[in-house]
């Protein structure tokens, strides 16, 4: 009769145990453990990320993210939001977040990184024929970046500069279209698009002729979160070995 007592105790205390384990799990990342990875991104950073014809987010960060979610067995969701709050939101809106985001040490104060997937820096985009060529060229201008990206906080510490910053870069693009700034800072790829599609207006001048230093791009994960970052890095690398990888930089960055 004890042992009967005991044992029905016992098993009380290991299912409680298990619930409050599934509870801790949960909360921790409650999504990505029921096999769905929702995935944040802000959709106007083309190459990487824009809204496709169909009107759903395309881009090479996310043909990566899905082909992630398919080798490591989870379906992807992605939610398009503001780039300014992604950070915040991982861990509760997100799991993850993919878009063309610079690993910086202020952002590892709140997330974890991924590998890096892609080297890049920012560039500026002029109007064309302006005599805007080195570092102390910028200084006094009116810059126009996109809120919360690493083109602000270079633009920040520029000596004298006014800076304006926008939720999306094509935004600032425009103001400079219209004269309301003097050059844009933002990362290079978009750069060029923009450079393409205002071509009759703008220059874009390469970020080397200012000193700017390299970035690299990571998918920003939960703080801690070892095991989704260790199935994520582990799925970036045998993309890379499969030549998946660089089948997606040809079709969405080098067309
Ligand atoms: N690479 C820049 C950053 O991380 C810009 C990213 C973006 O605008 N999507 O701040």
């Amino acid at each position: 009769m004890k042992k009967k007592v005991f044992a029905t105790a016992l098993a009380a205390i290991v299912t409680v145990l298990a619930l409050v384990g599934c509870g801790n799990a949960a909360s921790d990342s409650s999504q990505a453990t029921n096999g769905t990875l929702i995935v944040g991104t802000n959709a106007a950073f083309p190459p990487f990320e824009y809204v496709g014809d169909d009107g759903k987010p395309d881009g090479f960060d996310i043909a990566l993210i899905k082909a992630i979610g398919e080798k490591i067995g989870m379906d992807v969701q992605v939610q398009d939001m503001e780039f300014d709050s992604l950070v915040s939101s991982i861990g509760g809106k997100i799991d993850v977040a993919i878009a063309g985001m610079t690993v910086t040490e202020e952002r590892k104060q709140t997330v974890d990184f991924s590998d890096s997937y892609y080297e890049a820096v920012q560039a500026v985009i002029v109007p064309k024929g302006a005599s805007i060529a080195t570092a102390d060229d910028l200084k006094n201008l009116k810059i126009g970046v996109q809120l919360g990206t690493t083109g602000e906080f270079i633009a920040d510490e520029i000596e004298g500069a006014s800076v304006s910053a926008y939720n999306k870069a094509v935004d600032a693009v425009n103001d400079l279209n219209n004269g309301r700034v003097d050059c844009v800072i933002v990362d290079k790829n978009p750069a060029e698009v923009f450079g393409t599609q205002f071509s009759d207006k703008v220059d874009v001048l390469p970020g080397t002729n200012f000193n700017f230093e390299p970035e690299h791009y990571a998918i920003a994960l939960p703080k801690g979160n070892t095991d989704l970052a260790g199935k994520i890095n582990n799925a970036l690398k045998e993309l890379k070995e499969d030549g998946t990888y660089d089948k997606l930089v040809s079709q969405y960055i080098e067309e």
